[in-house]
């Protein structure tokens, strides 16, 4: 995948599944704003891309804060020259059975998840929609298709970034924007590394193909997704899940 004279925004690229993605897009050859709400888990991104030869530059934003978002997509302009690609990836767990979930669990939730994404694809649309291309890809979860115990917070959240990702799909198609989702399982990252060995066993025993994903299996289907290979795909929720569900 060729994304020579793209630029590309990725969010939550400090580690994990972001920082794979953002590797993953400079090593087809776009430039890459890295932005996290740590900016030096941003600069170590950034590191890694410059090591490979590629151009990147690292921005500190919190995308639940729409003033932070718009700074962000501004800045990734100016640093870089345009923006082609933007990856909503930034995401948080707050996990507690329903009955002991606090307000503060629900809604902190919501504003990394689910307005993270709302702030930063305005920020960003409004560029891709005068320049008259641009792709989109929201990182979403499994559980927002399947629901699970421990996580109304995070599942509602990924739930409500499906709909939001085909309602952007579709208001922005006649300006050759696309907006998909990737449903991604259980993924070997910080989020999941918690888990005691039993629950992890017994989470790789429901998976057909035997392993945790890793953060790369999920890079390249984000890379799919955002290159021009895609143009005709929106509105589409891709599973990475080893066919844990089907
Ligand atoms: P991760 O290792 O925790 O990485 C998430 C990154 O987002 C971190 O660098 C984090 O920074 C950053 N972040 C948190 N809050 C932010 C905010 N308000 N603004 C900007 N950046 C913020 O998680 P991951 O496993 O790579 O997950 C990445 C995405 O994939 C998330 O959306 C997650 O829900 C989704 N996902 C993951 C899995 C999985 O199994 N791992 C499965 C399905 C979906 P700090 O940590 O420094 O605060």
């Amino acid at each position: 995948m060729d994304f020579e004279g793209r630029v590309a925004l990725v969010t939550g690229g400090g580690q994990g599944i972001g920082a794979s993605i953002a590797l993953r897009l400079a090593r087809g050859g776009a430039c890459v704003a890295v932005s996290d709400i740590n900016p030096a888990n941003a600069s170590e991104t950034v590191k890694a891309i410059q090591a490979i030869g590629g151009k990147a530059i690292a921005l500190r934003a919190d995308v639940s804060s729409q003033a932070d978002a718009e700074k962000m997509a501004e800045d990734a302009v100016t640093g870089l020259g345009g923006l082609h690609i933007l990856v909503n990836n930034a995401g948080i767990t707050r996990d507690r059975l329903l009955l002991r979930m606090t307000e503060e669990d629900w809604d902190s939730v919501m504003a990394v998840n689910l307005k993270g994404a709302f702030n930063s694809t305005k920020a960003a649309v409004k560029v891709m929609s005068k320049n008259r291309y641009g792709r989109i890809v929201n990182i979403a979860s499994i559980v927002g298709l399947t629901g699970n115990p421990g996580q109304a917070n995070y599942s509602a959240s990924k739930a409500g970034l499906i709909g939001f990702t085909k309602t952007v799909a579709r208001e922005f198609a006649s300006r050759d924007v696309t907006c998909n989702a990737i449903a991604p399982g259980f993924i070997d990252t910080a989020m999941t590394r918690a888990l005691p060995d039993k629950a992890r066993e017994s989470l790789i025993a429901r998976i057909p193909l035997g392993r945790l994903g890793t953060a790369e299996d999920v890079a390249e289907a984000a890379a799919f997704l955002a290159s021009d290979a895609a143009g005709y795909i929106t509105g589409h929720v891709l599973s990475v899940n080893g066919g844990m569900s089907m």
